[in-house]
């Protein structure tokens, strides 16, 4: 019997891993992860941003979170010695709106940096002579966060996953294929080798997967696998100095090596557990977009396209994390990310870890983020920025 088994050991399962062994030395902790090389696992799909422009508390400070892990990567590893290199970038993050949503924006900016984030307010004309490569005749004001950027998720997994294993979580090479009950509690898991573990405590991180397993704990997620593609381009010019730039056309753009790195976030993608093909995707919708954000890079050449899926929350597209008190006790899901999971994730960690270790949320409640709001159909979604 295993203090608590965590179902996928992508970066939300293995920072929770190692929170864990944090709040409580020598915990039993059995991470179930089927494929040691994260092929298709979102972790590894993800462009690495790090964002506090949030609108909902918890979010900001699950950044603000991340940025502390960041600043202190090797204590936060428990190492003395040099830890993997997160290549962090922090170039800053630019969120751009459009004319007809600056009081959203205003709001929003009033927020963050009431919360302590260090946002700039730039208005149409200082955007322009700030950032002469954008075009911004069609825009409105726009909030930097110059403190924000990007890492990379191979790193910040690979960290993280060590760490855990040196204080002593096992990852096993499996599949949980199924679970059993009793009543309002979880009893064990069974896996696809034919094995049966049981614990006090289940974390539900399986990421696209999660929401079946959920289901069979009593806890259906209104959850979907949408696919995104990313695609990094060589560019003529120089972009290296420019921030995670978001567009009111959901445009997504940021420096990579000596070209870019670019999205265009299609929210309403149909969910698809497989991972269709561009199929044109870049030609038709996202260098267009990007051509008329950026004018110089009306002549490119796409070198990659990679995709992978958001676990995107269709009831209000922020996380869903806990157990449902009174109904099912010891599972604990953390699911719904939707584009946000990696940056959050050692937060969530730390989370799922007080609830399991202490009963309750130590550092930042995230009860606004819990299962409750699913069956009281409740969202509770960021205002104005996705
Ligand atoms: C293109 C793209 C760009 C993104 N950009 C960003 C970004 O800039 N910033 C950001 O914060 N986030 C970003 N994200 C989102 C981020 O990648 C995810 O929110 C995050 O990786 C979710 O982590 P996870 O551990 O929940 O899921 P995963 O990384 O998918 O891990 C889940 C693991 O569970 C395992 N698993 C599945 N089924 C089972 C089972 N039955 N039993 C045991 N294990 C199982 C899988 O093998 C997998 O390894 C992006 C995502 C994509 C696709």
């Amino acid at each position: 019997m295993h203090d608590v088994v965590v179902i996928g050991g992508g970066c939300i399962g293995s920072a929770t891993a190692l929170q864990l062994q944090r709040a409580q030395p020598g915990i039993d902790v059995v991470v179930i992860e089927p494929d040691p090389t994260y092929a298709t696992a979102a972790t590894m799909r993800a462009t690495g941003g790090v964002r506090q422009l949030f609108t909902r508390q918890e979010n900001i400070a699950l950044s603000q979170y991340t940025l502390d892990v960041i600043h202190d990567w090797a204590c936060f590893l428990g190492l003395s010695e040099e830890a993997p290199d997160l290549d962090w970038t922090p170039n800053g993050y630019l969120f751009i709106a459009p004319r007809e949503t600056t009081k959203t924006l205003e709001q929003n900016y009033a927020v963050q940096t009431s919360l302590g984030v260090a946002a700039e307010w730039l208005d149409l004309p200082e955007l322009a002579a700030r950032f002469p490569q954008l075009e911004t005749n069609d825009l409105g004001p726009a909030v930097l966060s110059p403190h924000d950027g990007w890492l990379d998720p191979h790193a910040f997994l690979k960290g993280t996953r060590q760490a855990a294993q040196r204080r002593g979580v096992a990852y096993l090479t499996d599949r949980v294929t199924e679970l059993s009950t009793a009543g309002p509690r979880v009893t064990g898991v069974t896996l696809a080798s034919g094995k049966a573990l049981t614990a006090d405590s289940f974390v539900d991180a399986a990421g696209v997967a999660a929401p079946k397993l959920a289901a069979q704990a009593g806890m259906p997620l209104p959850v979907e696998p949408m696919p995104r593609h990313e695609h990094y381009v060589d560019a003529p010019g120089d972009y290296t100095e420019l921030p995670f730039i978001k567009d009111p056309d959901g445009l997504a753009v940021r420096p990579e090596g000596s070209g870019l790195a670019v999205g265009l976030v299609d929210f309403d993608r149909p969910a698809s557990v497989d991972l269709p093909a561009d199929h044109g995707y870049f030609d038709h919708h996202v260098w267009p977009a990007l051509a008329h954000r950026i004018p110089g890079l009306d002549s490119l050449r796409l070198r990659r396209t990679w995709s992978g899926h958001y676990d995107q929350n269709r009831l209000d597209g922020n996380m869903i994390i806990g157990n449902w008190p009174g109904h099912v006790e010891n599972f604990f899901v953390a699911s719904g990310f939707s584009g946000h999971g990696l940056m959050h994730s050692p937060g969530v960690g730390r989370a799922l870890a007080e609830l399991i270790v202490h009963g309750k949320y130590r550092t930042i409640d995230l009860t606004a983020m819990g299962y409750q709001r699913v069956p009281d159909d409740k969202p509770y979604p960021e205002l104005g920025v996705r």
